[in-house]
């Protein structure tokens, strides 16, 4: 095997993609099927798991069991914290309890439960088991993608879900950062270039302006959402055809979980065909009670239907604009990545915000796993000539709890990294002994509407009047996001915290191995259905090798004959026994070749 590769990976809400840089030049990584995006879900029957293509072609049959959506989860620990999503437009059932998240479903005709962590790194894996048969070498290495919006505990569950799949992440990077590479590799920037990253995915949307000279891309400012998108949309439409439904025929479809998954994924194909026409219709049969949903929709009713959702992207894109000190007319080139940008109203909405057209010259599926693959090349082999390099920026404030549960904040969203700053605090009562800093992520000036990060305490201050002792609180964060808060006190005291793996976010060793070990052992099962339904489609094929040797007209009659019972009897059979062991089907054919052999 050749020396292994590092890939670059989109991890997408609703479909990923995969790219390697071999020589300076990316290549997508088709699917198995051919495609150059594989859809981001997993699915568990009674038989075997199924990731990507596979499990999409049984969604609507399996819908409890097929996970989608699973990036909208990621470093959702609890129910104590804040929800990305509405838990309830998901189709498949959701554990919460103080400490985490999961998903359950059935398999193997068990009730399991598995983290998003783990359902991603089903995901991963999958995409690094394609990227190692199209190469044909072993890949470990990866640059994952992350929506810019993404706070500390969504950022390390995707790190945690890399590890899981077996891959050593080398950097977790922003997807309008990936895909401000993705364009470089298409056009060089000789001059300073202002270039705006409209990222409108299925799950998140993101804003970023990024100062490009040649190989050096520098964040200037980023601003998002995690919570809007192409699934936003279709849920939009879901409500007014529920409405309409209701309207015409009484019944109400809110519960009736059947009836909205049909009816969720007509809406999202009529939302894409309003992309390239005027007019759609939606056609159920039986939707409920035997009662058809049939809709006619324009484009002009689809765009009032989603103006609001449409509203808050340009609101976002102008703040971002803010954060960075410019105006609209700064901008040089606009990237549109994600396939939400594909609606019509959203592009002329953006026309007209920036007096400009975007440019269209790269594919907005494939933009930030090409710019992945970019940087992870230049990551792995430090010698490349065509090194990228990558200035970020914090993406969301950091600060500490002060009083009447308020937040400090030390070092505002947007601050290029690495950085560093130091504040004085003082103690608040006569001879008080201890400073308790609890560390806090977000915008909000309240803790309790921020993320909590981590903490930490100094005991034994020495006794003196309010205000005469206190600590000062440094916090410093590299550039790969690490946050290191130290604190030395007046006397001299020292106490501190770092929000990386193993904080209130990583996992533990054990815990990563289990995971590991699990997923292992999905391969391994894997591969034994695989090998099952191998030796299946081997008998099928052998039976019609018999059929197409009868019909040929070089044997007896009676050969012939015996060759259609064979055939017959074997195809009757295998309608009735598709779930036998890879033993059995191999036992039949080898019994079969020898009944073959046996004739004259
Ligand atoms: P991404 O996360 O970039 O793969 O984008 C997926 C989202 O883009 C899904 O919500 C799709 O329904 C949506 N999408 C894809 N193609 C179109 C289209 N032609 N018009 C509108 N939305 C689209």
């Amino acid at each position: 095997m050749k020396g292994s590769k590092a890939i670059g990976i989109d991890l997408g809400t609703t479909n990923s993609c995969v790219a390697v840089a071999i020589d300076n030049r990316v290549q997508v990584i088709p699917t198995e099927s051919g495609s150059n995006t594989m859809p981001s879900l997993v699915s568990f029957d009674d038989e075997e798991r199924l990731v990507g293509d596979g499990a999409k072609y049984q969604m609507n049959s399996n819908f409890s069991n097929t996970i989608y959506n699973i990036k909208r989860l990621m470093g959702y620990k609890s129910k104590r914290q804040k929800s990305q999503v509405d838990i309830k437009s998901l189709f498949y059932k959701i554990i919460e309890t103080e400490e985490e998240v999961r998903v359950q479903v059935k398999y193997k005709g068990e009730v399991k439960s598995y983290t998003p962590e783990e359902i991603s790194s089903m995901i991963l894996g999958k995409l690094k088991a394609r990227a190692e048969t199209y190469l044909g070498v072993e890949v470990n290495d990866a640059v994952i993608t992350v929506p810019a919006y993404f706070n500390t505990a969504q950022r390390q569950a995707t790190r945690n879900a890399g590890m899981i799949a077996g891959l050593n992440v080398l950097k977790v990077i922003s997807e309008p950062t990936a895909a401000a590479i993705g364009f470089g590799c298409e056009k060089d920037f000789k001059e300073e270039t202002n270039v705006f990253v409209f990222d409108f995915g299925g799950g998140t949307f993101d804003a970023s302006i990024l100062l490009v000279q040649e190989g050096d891309f520098t964040v200037l400012a980023t601003g998002g959402d995690s919570t809007l998108g192409g699934e936003d949309i279709d849920n939009l439409l879901v409500e007014h055809c529920c409405e309409l439904f209701e309207a015409e025929t009484g019944f109400d479809l809110s519960n009736n979980t059947r009836a909205l998954r049909r009816l969720k994924s007509v809406c999202e194909k009529a939302k894409c065909a309003l992309s390239h026409a005027s007019k759609t219709k939606l056609d159920i049969q039986s939707l409920f009670d035997d009662k058809d949903l049939f809709i006619s929709l324009t484009r002009s009713t689809f765009d009032e239907i989603c103006q609001g959702l449409f509203k808050k992207t340009i609101a976002i894109s102008q703040s971002v604009l803010k954060d960075a000190g410019m105006k609209a007319e700064d901008i040089n080139e606009i990237l549109l990545v994600g396939g939400s940008t594909r609606i019509p109203k959203v592009q002329a909405m953006i026309q007209k915000l920036f007096r400009k057209i975007p440019n269209g010259s790269i594919n907005p599926d494939e933009a930030v796993a090409i710019g992945a693959a970019k940087q992870a090349a230049s990551y792995k082999d430090p010698n490349n000539q065509n090194q990228v390099h990558l200035y970020d920026v914090l993406p969301l404030s950091i600060g500490t709890g002060i009083e009447g549960g308020k937040t400090f904040r030390h070092i505002a969203k947007n601050t290029p990294i690495p950085t560093k700053a130091t504040t004085l605090f003082k103690t608040r009562t006569d001879d008080q002994e201890r400073l308790c800093f609890k560390v806090y992520e977000g915008e909000r000036a309240f803790c309790k509407d921020n993320t909590l990060l981590g903490s930490f305490t100094i005991d034994g201050l020495p006794p003196a009047k309010r205000g005469k002792a206190g600590a000062d609180v440094t916090t410093e964060i590299d550039e790969s996001g690490i946050i290191k808060i130290n604190a030395v006190a007046t006397n001299g005291l020292t106490g501190g915290v770092t929000i990386i793996n193993n904080s209130n976010f990583g996992l533990s060793i054990n815990e990563v191995t289990r995971m590991q070990e699990e997923a292992q052992k999905f391969e391994e099962e894997d591969q034994l259905t695989k090998q099952r339904v191998d030796s299946m489609l081997g008998l099928e094929d052998y039976a019609y090798e018999l059929r197409d040797l009868a019909e040929s007209g070089n044997l007896s009659k009676s050969s012939c004959n015996t060759l259609m019972t064979f055939f017959k009897s074997t195809i009757d059979w295998l309608k009735d026994n598709q779930s036998a062991s890879k033993e059995i089907y191999t036992m039949l054919k080898q019994t079969l070749e020898e009944k073959v052999s046996r004739l004259s």
